[in-house]
């Protein structure tokens, strides 16, 4: 019943508004930005991360008050939330009511069950929050200097609460946290003295504001003191283990990757696809044989043979100095090709900018892209390259190798062009805010993964068997983190075990597969986001090319999909199915 009054509500929007933002009388709008604006003061600092700045100045101390405070505002919202189950909303608003109150359940999960605060001192990091507020380009500076001193008024509290809620930590996060946070001192480095300096702010309140930057630098300092003397003495083989575990783990993959398939399912799939991409891969390497290696004979293991072709493709690789430069090369080369082949729009105006990573995001990822969020409409969109200068000579050439001259064209395919810079300026332009700053991560890196393979199969590269071969290397990569996820945290897999399936399996270098495991024990759920959401768009490319036939448009395809914000795939799903049904349903 109430499927056939919501489709005969989204046709009369459909027909008449063509494109334009569907309303309705339901009052959800409006409940949606009285909501959004509530959840900001809740959380001022993803606030600020996205873009809203109204909240700077405040800063949430992690303490037990504030946890039972953020789980009656989750339980009031999802209260509210029932005034509309019954009402005709649009099907764009009701994924953005499931999309709200996937949120508000989740931070009650992560509060009540996930409990990382007590084990992850990691989630313990200012300097995120303010390097945004120091580096933004956004507003007066005078105006983001004093939101600043006023926000570091309560870093002493927030840092005296951390150590508080620290009962069982692991090693790993402690590690981990403690990197980060001395390089979290950085940010409150010279430019920000010299930033000061040249401010107009008056004297007394520069004077505050110098006090202020010493002190949340000795609570940070502080910080990584009681990390190093107090917690990491006493961890020792009873300390927690960074294995969550089959039931944590199934039930964090449901709240994040939010899926058409289960933890389980999808581990499946991926134990399949790795079967499938060796023997593609294989075939590849007896096709290239006699070119690169011929008078070797080709061994009877066939992942021996497959390794030998990748490691003899691998020495074409760039010098340690020009790593950046090669990678801002290629950025006018990929935009100039998704146009010739008409493959989706990229708005010229939103430019990209190649920079050295920032020292506070180091420790997890080797290249990434922050993009100005759905509030920072005109603010630039960075990638983020890791440096190599603290590598020896020898590290330098494993990470090159593993990033060689075809890898690293398929590294800015995913992060850059038409990956995930694309999809984030889309994102941002979605009608919907919430689908915007609740996007799904499924989403994002499956929207990534698959640009790859679209890339390659319309014809970048010349459809050469190098790169189809780097290109099997690297999405078996994305198969294999599924693989390694799920394996670590359920399975219990170990280092050794580990580094067996990425060296001999996925073939990675030592430093590429070392990386991976460390990652893998930081973070869970995360790596299986990759191959889930690149399975659930190739199976939706699929679905909707059967059903359009001649008619189906790759470009249109494209921008449709991108069109509805970072919402779960399976959600779009709905929502492109639904268009569908009603273009057909026209006279
Ligand atoms: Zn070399
Ligand atoms: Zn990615």
């Amino acid at each position: 019943m109430r499927q056939t009054i919501l489709f005969i509500v989204t046709a009369l929007f459909i027909s008449c508004g063509g494109s334009k933002p569907q309303v309705t009388d339901s009052g959800f709008k409006a409940f949606e930005d009285r909501f959004i604006l509530a959840f900001w003061k809740q959380n001022p600092g993803w606030a600020s991360y996205v873009g809203f700045h109204d909240y700077d100045s405040l800063l949430v101390v992690p303490n037990a008050e504030n946890r039972l405070a953020e789980n009656e505002f989750c339980r009031a919202y999802l209260d509210s939330l029932k005034q509309f189950s019954g009402k005709n909303l649009t099907k764009s608003e009701l994924t953005d009511l499931m999309m709200i109150r996937d949120q508000l359940e989740s931070s009650i999960w992560y509060n009540d069950v996930f409990k990382s605060y007590e084990w992850n001192p990691a989630s313990y990091n200012l300097g995120g929050a303010f390097g945004i507020m120091i580096n933004g380009k956004y507003g007066p500076l005078d105006d983001r200097l004093r939101a600043i001193s006023r926000k570091m008024d309560l870093v002493e509290d927030y840092y005296a609460a951390a150590k508080a809620n620290i009962l069982n930590p692991t090693a790993q996060h402690t590690d981990l946290a403690i990197s980060q946070n001395q390089g979290a001192l950085s940010v409150f480095g010279a430019s920000l003295i010299d930033s000061v300096h040249a401010s107009g702010l008056s004297d007394t309140e520069k004077e505050n504001l110098f006090t202020n930057i010493e002190l949340a630098k000795m609570a940070i300092e502080d910080y990584v003191e009681f990390l190093k003397n107090e917690i990491k003495p006493t961890l020792d083989e009873n300390a927690r283990d960074f294995r969550i575990g089959k039931n944590l783990f199934s039930e964090k993959f449901e709240r994040e990757i939010v899926s058409s398939y289960s933890a389980e399912e999808i581990y499946a799939k991926a134990l399949e696809a790795k079967s499938n991409l060796h023997r593609e891969m294989f075939t590849l390497t007896k096709k290239m044989w006699k070119q690169y290696l011929a008078g070797t004979e080709i061994p009877s293991d066939s992942l021996v043979a497959i390794r030998m072709m990748i490691d003899k493709l691998s020495l074409v690789h760039c010098h340690r100095d020009s790593f950046m430069s090669s990678i801002e090369a290629q950025i006018p080369e990929l935009t100039a090709f998704v146009n010739e082949h008409d493959l989706v729009f990229l708005d010229p105006e939103k430019p990209l900018v190649v920079r050295q990573e920032p020292a506070y995001m180091a420790g997890v990822a080797g290249a990434s892209i922050s993009a100005p969020g759905p509030y920072d409409k005109y603010g630039d969109t960075y990638y983020n390259v890791g440096t190599l200068v603290n590598y020896t000579d020898e590290q330098a050439e494993s990470f090159l190798r593993e990033y060689n001259k075809y890898m690293l064209q398929i590294l800015n395919i995913h992060e850059a062009i038409p990956g995930h810079y694309a999809q984030l300026v889309y994102s941002n332009q979605s009608p919907s805010l919430v689908k915007s700053v609740f996007g799904n991560g499924a989403m994002v890196e499956g929207w990534a993964v698959y640009t790859e393979r679209m890339m390659l199969e319309e014809g970048y590269g010349n459809n050469s068997p190098e790169m189809w071969l780097m290109y099997y290397k690297w999405n078996l990569r994305t198969t294999c983190n599924t693989i390694l996820d799920y394996s670590i945290h359920v399975n219990g897999m170990t280092e050794e075990q580990a580094l067996d399936l990425l060296i001999n399996q996925a073939f990675q270098q030592e430093a590429e597969a070392k990386g991976k495991w460390r990652r893998a024990t930081l973070s869970q759920v995360q790596l299986c986001s990759y191959f889930t959401g690149f399975t659930e768009i190739m199976d939706l490319r699929n679905e909707m090319k059967a059903k359009q036939g001649d008619a189906f448009s790759l470009k249109a395809f494209h921008e449709d999909f991108l069109s509805f914000g970072s919402a779960p795939v399976k959600y779009v799903r709905e929502l492109m199915m639904n268009e569908e049904e009603l273009a057909h349903s026209k006279p």
